[in-house]
């Protein structure tokens, strides 16, 4: 999960890294009382989740109360990089800044490790630097055991080669750094510029946070932080019912049980679906070993209320989930929609293979919907599911 900048802000002043006073609104009328409260000027900055505001506009100093107005009117509403704003920072400003750093913490996969990105010349150019002069960027990977001790923050700091005046300030603001990352569980911490301001103090001006889904349980806190506005509602509604779902782009409504499953049937279909008009699949969705018929049911339904859904194509290869369960699920979901008064219109490709796979295209069988159709081979079922997406489209 990525924060905006002023989550990241708050989990960085957590633990100590100095950081400037701000608070968020989506009124711009709300920038005046807090402006006068930071001493009459301030810095407005959009919340997005994507870099280069600054550039596009979306950072504007204000000196007076009115300003601070004026300029949260012009960034509310603003588009930046297809990211719309619909909240901004109202920050105390920086004292004058002398210089601008980089530093950055993160996982490293292809390496296995953790490493350091840092630069003396951070700030909006960082991109750039990183691509022509890539000797300005100093990497230095990090022991996932070891971590972040002084000796180590000493070590990035001659990497990058600070100017001795800051480096301990600058290696001070490593070490509390590192513990954003390890104590928050975060994939990637970053901090652009981490300003060097006239008192030869350094503080953080801008902060990017990636916190690790798989670590959520160890943080109930987190819950807060997601985006509710931004989320996918069939995300977020499969997410309320704890189905393990991604939306995707096609045509094909996929479910299945166990992950690996679930990704082959993506393949196949996506492959089906290059003869019938380049349909491809509209979902990954896993219900899992020992899925019962209610977890069946919660996941047709999420499937069903995709508008791009044109055809669905249940995949389930019985294991621990018997395949009668899985066929009463079916059953019993279409149903359900149906007393709702919801219109099923959507005709599913069903093959059911393995544990009970007689019993349970039995029940398909006898329930005789007119929207469902057994097809008894994985790719068969796959080339009839596209098929019948391409004829709806
Ligand atoms: P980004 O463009 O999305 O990375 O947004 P930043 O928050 O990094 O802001 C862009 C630039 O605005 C920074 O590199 C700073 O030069 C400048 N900036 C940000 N905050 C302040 C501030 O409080 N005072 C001043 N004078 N400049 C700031
Ligand atoms: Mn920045």
């Amino acid at each position: 999960m990525d924060l905006f900048e002023y989550q990241a802000r708050d989990l960085f002043a957590k633990h100590d890294v100095p950081v400037l006073a701000g608070e968020v609104i989506d009124t711009p009328e709300a920038a005046r009382e807090i402006t006068e409260r930071l001493g009459g000027k301030s810095v407005v900055k959009a919340q997005v989740k994507v870099g280069g505001r600054g550039k596009a506009g979306g950072v504007k100093l204000a000196a007076t109360p009115d300003e601070a107005v004026a300029r949260s009117t012009d960034i509310l509403g603003m588009d930046i990089k297809g990211h719309t704003v619909h909240k901004v920072m109202i920050a105390e400003t920086a004292p004058e800044i002398v210089e601008e750093y980089y530093v950055s913490f993160l996982l490293d996969r292809a390496n296995r490790t953790f490493l350091s990105i840092a630069s003396v010349e951070g700030g909006m150019d960082i991109e750039e630097v990183a691509a022509t002069r890539p000797e300005a960027v100093a990497k230095t990977p990090i022991d996932a055991i070891d971590g972040v001790t002084a000796e180590k923050a000493r070590e990035i700091v001659e990497a990058a080669k600070f100017p001795a005046e800051v480096a301990d300030k600058v290696a001070d603001v490593l070490v509390k750094l590192w513990d954003v990352f390890i104590k928050e569980d975060a994939l990637l911490v970053e901090v652009n510029p981490l300003a060097k301001v006239a008192s030869g103090d350094v503080i953080a001006l801008d902060g990017k946070v990636s916190l690790d889904d798989n670590a959520e349980f160890r943080h109930p806190e987190f819950e807060e932080l997601h985006d509710k506005a931004a989320a996918n509602p069939l995300e977020a509604a499969a997410k309320e019912k704890n189905l393990n779902y991604v939306k995707l782009d096609g045509e094909v409504g996929i479910i299945g049980n166990g992950a690996g499953l679930v990704m082959s049937t993506l393949d196949v279909v996506a492959y089906a679906g290059e003869k019938h008009g380049d349909v491809k699949p509209a979902n990954f969705l896993d219900i899992g070993g020992g899925a019962s018929a209610q977890v069946m049911a919660n996941g047709l339904e999420i499937i069903l209320g995709d508008p791009d859904v044109k055809s669905v194509f249940v995949n389930v290869f019985g294991g621990i989930t018997a395949c009668d369960e899985v066929a009463n699920g079916i059953v019993q979901a279409l149903k359900l929609l149906e007393d709702r008064g919801e219109e099923v219109t959507k005709p599913l490709v069903v093959r059911l293979d393995g544990n009970n796979a007689e019993l349970g295209r039995q029940i398909l069988t006898d329930a005789n919907h007119p929207l469902v159709q057994r097809v008894d081979t994985m790719d068969g079922a796959a080339d009839k599911a596209a098929e019948l997406a391409h004829a709806a489209k």
